[in-house]
């Protein structure tokens, strides 16, 4: 049974006292046991600190991009065992598993072609230069340069490698170190990466570590010029925010955190169109890929009154056709969630639903399950509620169920109607719109844009070339406002600025140029 060890001052150590076990989700299995117990993380901050931080910033935005793309070859080269871990420890399919596995190769690919592009540079410019005052002798210039301190980069379960690797790629290039903190249920696919990555030799001693288990004091141990950049729940997010050494020492904090995702559909659509079969495309794929447990799957879909039978038809024979068992087994199409807990979470949160929903499709456990040992496994059922009255109905804008569940939401097809109902959850980090009439679809991007972090367009021209809404891209930024988490991440180099101080510089304008450039 592997003992996972943490990666820390340049080794792997296995932590003392106790253990925990990690599971097969699919068979409630043990896989491995993790522990954090007698690691010395003040070492482990100076390490980075003092060794891994001044080298990075040694080197230029391309060669920090090199780095960037070595990872990324070392993740692709060793695809197929990746996903298999994630099979055994995350339940998920390997669709899921290329899910998490490629967007990690992916977005560090596509953050070192960013540094190629930022070239010899060690810092970025913000702005053209300023000119103070009347005469043109004295000028101003923003600029950004990396932060002196360590990013410490806490992971949600269901990302063990594309949660590490968006972190990674954005802090790394903009010349700070990191300390990966894995959410420990499914951490197996991080230590697994972190060991390719360690064996790769690619990053300068300091760069990366890993720490499994609790945080334990690390968060207290941090000051002016750490980063910590924080994924999971909105619960977690908020103890995390307000711990009073990251308050005291101004220490910048990103969270990124649940979300009510919303799918609008209005102006027009028809069942049978382009943008319905999208739509049920989307929402589909988005209630099933990774069982419903990414941050970014449609929570919500809110329809014109008209459309919600047909919407549910289609939906409920797409969804009575999965295949629901051990993902080991390759024809399986929708795995277990990730822990009892979640599992244990999701019904609880249906239960709650019930009460102001129909149940148009499903139930919380499935009948039939192949490959599964009886009684065992944390499976959910896909399921569709539909809210008897959309206003009335607090849960479906409140409760993030993370699983195959998504409720209906009728509504007049009104615009304001829409944008109403899609600000309900309190700030999203993805809202698509499905909609045929172009002014319609304005008024309601621009009408939810305050609450949405990225809006996903969709119209009759969309088939084949749109991608799903839960699909983050490097170059877009990813996060959302309120209790999305209020963070930012990705978004090409905005996503380095979370890892870098912007300082305004001013004086003689020659020799702010000499500094900067003279802009364009
Ligand atoms: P979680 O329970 O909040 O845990 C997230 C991470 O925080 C884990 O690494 C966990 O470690 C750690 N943690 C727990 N308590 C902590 C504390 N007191 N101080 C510091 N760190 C602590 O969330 P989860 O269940 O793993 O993830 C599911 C949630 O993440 C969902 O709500 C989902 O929407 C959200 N999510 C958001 C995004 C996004 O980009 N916005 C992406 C993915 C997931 P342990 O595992 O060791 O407890």
């Amino acid at each position: 049974m592997p003992q996972l060890a943490s990666y820390l001052c340049g080794a792997f150590a296995t932590g003392k006292g106790e253990m925990v076990p990690l599971l097969n989700p699919a068979t409630e299995e043990v896989v491995a046991h993790a522990g954090c117990g007698g690691v010395d993380l003040g070492a482990a901050l100076r390490f980075a600190r003092e060794q891994g931080g001044p080298a990075l910033r040694a080197l230029t935005f391309a060669q920090r991009g090199e780095l960037l793309a070595k990872l990324a070859s070392t993740i692709a080269d060793h695809r197929d065992e990746l996903i298999e871990t994630s099979v055994a420890n995350g339940g998920t399919t390997r669709g899921g598993g290329k899910f998490d596995i490629d967007g990690a190769a992916g977005t560090l690919q596509a953050y070192a072609e960013l540094g190629k592009k930022l070239g010899a540079a060690r810092e970025l410019v913000d702005g053209e230069p300023v000119l103070i005052g009347r005469g043109a002798k004295l000028a101003g210039r923003h600029a950004w340069l990396a932060r002196e301190g360590v990013a410490v980069l806490i992971n949600a379960f269901n990302f063990p490698a594309w949660g590490f690797a968006e972190k990674a790629a954005t802090a790394l290039l903009a010349g700070m170190p990191v300390i990966n903190k894995p959410a420990t249920a499914t951490a197996w696919t991080a230590v697994r990466l972190a060991e390719l990555l360690v064996a790769a030799n690619v990053l300068p001693a300091g760069a990366f570590q890993q720490l499994l288990g609790g945080v334990g004091p690390l968060l207290d141990a941090l000051g002016p010029q750490d980063v910590v950049a924080f994924t999971g729940s909105s619960a977690t997010g908020t103890t995390v925010r307000s711990l009073p050494a990251l308050l005291r020492h101004g220490v910048r904090v990103n969270v990124e955190a649940d979300s009510l995702n919303a799918a609008v559909v209005g102006g027009g659509v028809e069942p049978g169109s382009s943008a319905w079969q999208t739509l049920l495309r989307d929402v589909v794929r988005e209630m099933t890929e990774k069982s419903g447990q990414k941050c970014t799957a449609t929570r919500r879909v809110i329809v014109p009154e008209a459309l919600v039978a047909p919407l549910v038809e289609e939906l409920a024979d797409r969804l009575g056709a999965l295949k629901i068992g051990n993902p080991a087994n390759k024809e399986v199409e929708l795995g277990p969630l990730a822990t009892r807990q979640q599992r244990d979470d999701l019904h609880a949160g249906c239960a709650r639903l019930r009460k102001s929903c129909e149940v148009a499709f499903g139930v919380e456990r499935p009948a039939t399950l192949i490959d599964v040992p009886a009684g065992k496994g944390f499976f959910a059922g896909p399921m569709l509620f539909v809210a008897r009255d959309a206003k009335a109905v607090d849960e479906t804008h409140r409760d993030e169920l993370f699983g195959p569940v998504t409720t209906i939401v009728p509504y007049s097809g009104a615009p304001n109607d829409a944008i109403a109902l899609v600000g309900r959850g309190g700030g999203m980090l993805v809202t698509s719109v499905y909609a045929e009439a172009r002014d319609w679809c304005e008024t309601v991007a621009k009408g939810i844009a305050p609450w949405v972090g990225r809006v996903c367009l969709v119209d009759s021209k969309s088939e084949g070339i749109t991608l799903p809404p839960g699909m983050v891209l490097p170059d877009l930024i990813h996060g959302g406002p309120g209790r999305a988490g209020g963070g930012e991440e990705l978004g090409g180099a905005r996503g380095l600025h979370h890892f870098m101080g912007r300082t305004a510089f001013e004086g003689p304008r020659a020799l702010v140029e000499r500094l900067f450039g003279a802009g364009t």
